[in-house]
């Protein structure tokens, strides 16, 4: 019984609908940014049974507000369809640096409707710059040389995160809200209860979670795997201006590579890649990361120690790369009945390509549109169109997720032979640009 009066507590009562396609859905208390309850007793079944159908129940629930969590909420708003999104942090992610947007990952954010926004903030980028350890140029490339609709920008994941999620419906993300458990129910729903207790209900489950995902993991997909590498990132800060041309630059050396890119006009980007036999610790001191960092690269290009020594300690992280190979009929499909992965939960893939948020981009426009094709049409199944978007995504993400790993391996190389073969031969003489970027194809119409 105290199971259900606490969940009445933050329960609205039934009111009128705001998006006309789901009039029986019953929404938990919007207006409230996180979930109040705060119950940890584990419900008899009988309360069990009570609760499930006195919880709250939604149509369509959304598993984090990261970048594939938002887009997709805010695709499926852009339809008219109405989501809730469980985040476990308090509120969204205001750390972290910036990620390289492809042309993809523009002709998302132009469909869903915040491309301008963001564009208006961050720099073009106009070519590529390859350098050896040592600072000789190996390499220079511009993007419209090799395709004239190409545009690549950092963005800084905080600001896109912030706009994705201003454009959603008040109370649309309930921070707080870390998903715990999930179970079938017998009439077909999913039962989601959350670390504090709470449950509610919903029909259809969309699992946005990343690397770690909980949902990939009830869908039997295995841990994703450890590519042998980690990667430093910051966001330095020039307060004066920075005074770099809109490149990216990358410095190979032997088993360690750096590159730096200007995000905007008082901000860059820089991340280092090293190798390491495993992910070692989890180090949270901003002093003894940013001090590592700069070991590593101590006698590179003065201008990286630059950047680096211009980085907030507290924009400096160390992550471990890792990605996880969706083999046909090994790993499970990207649906499960009602139940489906976005982005990072389904597909973690190196960032070598710098498509993983692009690919999670992605995913929302086309998971949503089949989605909202299949609630508002009579004849199709749900379930039908989330293994439809399973089946279209996966020859997408699948050799993305190869290739991103194979470029990574051959970048990571620490044979002095091999090294001096690729900085002397294959990047100055025999390396392509224009079929290097062909993954970054990819149409989409406004929602
Ligand atoms: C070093 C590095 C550089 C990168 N550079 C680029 C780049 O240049 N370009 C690019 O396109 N991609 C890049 N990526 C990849 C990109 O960061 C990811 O692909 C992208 O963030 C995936 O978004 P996501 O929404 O799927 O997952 P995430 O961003 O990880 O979001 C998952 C969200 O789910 C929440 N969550 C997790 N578990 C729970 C739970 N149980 N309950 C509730 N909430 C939960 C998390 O708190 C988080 O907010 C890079 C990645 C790395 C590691």
């Amino acid at each position: 019984m105290a199971t259900i009066s606490c969940h009445l507590l933050f329960l609205n009562t039934p009111r009128s609908h705001p998006y006309s396609q789901q009039p029986q859905a019953k929404p938990l208390s919007r207006g409230r940014p996180q979930f109040q309850s705060r119950i940890r007793t584990k419900p008899t079944s009988a309360s069990f049974i009570k609760a499930q159908a006195e919880a709250p129940k939604e149509e369509i629930v959304i598993v984090g507000a990261g970048i594939g969590g938002l887009a997709t909420a805010l695709s499926l708003h852009r339809l008219g369809l109405r989501s809730l999104v469980l985040e476990q942090a308090e509120s969204l992610r205001t750390g972290g640096t910036s990620l390289t947007l492809f042309k993809n990952g523009w002709r998302v954010l132009d469909a869903i409707g915040i491309g301008n926004d963001l564009r208006g903030q961050f720099l073009e980028i106009e070519g590529m710059v390859v350098k050896s350890e040592e600072g000789r140029e190996l390499r220079s490339f511009r993007f419209k040389d090799e395709d004239e609709s190409q545009e690549v920008r950092a963005v800084e994941r905080r600001i896109l995160l912030e706009t994705l999620a201003n454009q959603l419906p008040p109370g649309a993300v309930h921070f707080s809200s870390k998903l715990a458990k999930i179970e079938r129910t017998e009439n077909g729903e999913i039962m989601l209860e959350l670390v504090d207790g709470t449950r509610l209900f919903t029909k259809i489950l969309i699992g946005c979670d990343g690397i770690r995902s909980s949902v990939a993991k009830w869908m039997g997909f295995s841990e994703p795997r450890y590519v042998g590498h980690c990667a430093f990132r910051g966001l330095g800060f020039y307060p004066e201006g920075q005074p770099f041309e809109p490149k990216v630059n990358y410095i190979y050396g032997r088993g360690l590579r750096a590159g730096y890119v200007p995000v905007s006009p008082t901000k860059v980007y820089w991340f280092i890649c090293f190798n390491r036999p495993s992910p070692g610790p989890k180090i949270s001191d901003s002093f003894v990361l940013k001090n590592q960092a700069k070991e590593l690269v101590r006698n590179w290009p003065s201008d990286l120690m630059k950047i680096i020594d211009l980085t907030p300690d507290d924009t400096i992280i160390r992550t471990p790369l890792v990605d996880r190979w969706l083999w046909p009929a090994i790993s499970p499909a990207a649906s499960d009945g009602q139940v489906v992965l976005v982005g990072d939960a389904w597909h973690p893939m190196t960032p070598n390509l710098g498509q993983g948020a692009c690919c999670a981009l992605e995913d929302a426009v086309v998971l949503a549109r089949k989605l909202a094709n299949a609630i508002k049409s009579e004849t199709e199944s749900v379930e039908g169109a989330l293994r439809s978007y399973g089946t279209e995504r996966w020859p997408r993400v699948f050799p993305l997720t190869i290739r991103a790993n194979v470029v990574g391996s051959a970048l990571q190389w620490e044979n002095p032979v091999v090294c001096s073969l690729r900085n002397n031969l294959i990047i100055p003489k025999l390396v392509r640009l224009g079929p290097l970027l062909e993954h970054t194809n990819f149409e989409c119409k406004s929602l």
